[in-house]
């Protein structure tokens, strides 16, 4: 039973359309597929309409958020599963990020022009079918023949961290993060934690901490995860009786890893999904 638990499609910065992904998931052999895309559930209906028979369909988003740590803040992901995206006070908090995203891509663009390299607005917008992120600045960079690949984009010369054009999101902190989603019935499992290679990460104590606000599990197994930042955490959760997860992160072309690429063990999601009181599973 293969089970991927984190995958984006076109409602954020993934290639895929929600339908062509789940049919992708199920060409691909897989059982159980969550939909995460950053900040936005607007992908949900549809993949659950486009549904194949056999599959199941985990209704989820990834939420960006950070955490202070002494004098800085620290940028984090959180999965959020099977919450009710009706609930008000975190669906107004998604809409919130997402606005700011928004705001904050047209900064980027505007710093990039006022250096003298421009990239429409209109473009980014175009490439952008929901939630706004520096793939879709990164794509428009490419087309305007700034930098050759979204790889160069993402460098610290560019809009990578610490780069010049750069600009940080406004996003909740993680202890609200956690909080929103469990008062919308949802089961939060903090994604990549230890993915080193894409910026500061937290040390175990943040870790700690967040599993006594409420943290149901750790994406263990990701493709930005080296062997031993994997066998660091699978301590810690054993330590803190949190879930394990492994997901692909999937998001169509632009990245290598494929669907299930990595995968969760069936006991772990059951958990997930008897913890869940907000929604249930889809099954197609
Ligand atoms: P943002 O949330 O807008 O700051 O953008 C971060 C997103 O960019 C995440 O979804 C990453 O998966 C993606 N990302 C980070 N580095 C790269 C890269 N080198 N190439 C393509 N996508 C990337
Ligand atoms: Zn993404
Ligand atoms: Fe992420
Ligand atoms: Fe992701």
């Amino acid at each position: 039973m293969t089970i991927d638990l984190h995958t984006h499609s076109t409602a954020s910065d993934g290639l895929d359309s929600p339908p062509d992904l789940v049919r992708r998931a199920a060409a691909a052999g897989l059982a159980v597929v969550a939909l995460t895309d950053h900040d936005t559930t607007a992908g949900l209906g549809q993949a659950a309409q486009a549904l194949p028979r056999g599959l199941v369909l985990v209704p989820g988003a990834e939420i960006s958020c950070y955490v202070q740590v002494g004098d800085r803040q620290i940028a984090l992901h959180v999965l959020a599963y099977l919450f009710d995206p009706a609930e008000p006070a975190f669906a107004a908090v998604r809409a919130e990020i997402r606005d700011h995203r928004a705001t904050r891509a047209r900064r980027m663009v505007e710093l990039l022009a006022a250096d003298g390299h421009p990239v429409r607005w209109e473009r980014v917008c175009a490439l952008a079918a929901g939630t706004v992120g520096r793939p879709h600045v990164a794509a428009a960079m490419v087309e305007a023949g700034l930098v050759p690949t979204i790889d160069a984009a993402f460098s610290r010369s560019w809009i990578g961290a610490g780069g010049p054009y750069h600009v940080g999101k406004q996003q909740p902190d993680v202890w609200r993060t956690l909080a929103l989603i469990r008062a919308a019935g949802g089961v939060s499992v903090f994604a990549h934690p230890f993915a080193s290679r894409r910026g500061v990460t937290v040390g175990p104590d943040v870790i700690e901490r967040m599993a006594a606000a409420g943290l149901h599990g750790l994406e263990v197994d990701h493709p930005d995860h080296d062997g031993d930042e994997r066998r660091r955490l699978r301590a810690l959760a054993a330590d803190l009786d949190l879930v394990t997860t492994g997901s692909s992160d999937y998001h169509g072309a632009s990245k290598p890893q494929g669907l299930g690429a990595e995968t969760t063990a069936r006991d772990a999601y059951e958990r997930l999904v008897t913890t869940a009181t907000g929604a249930t599973p889809v099954a197609g």
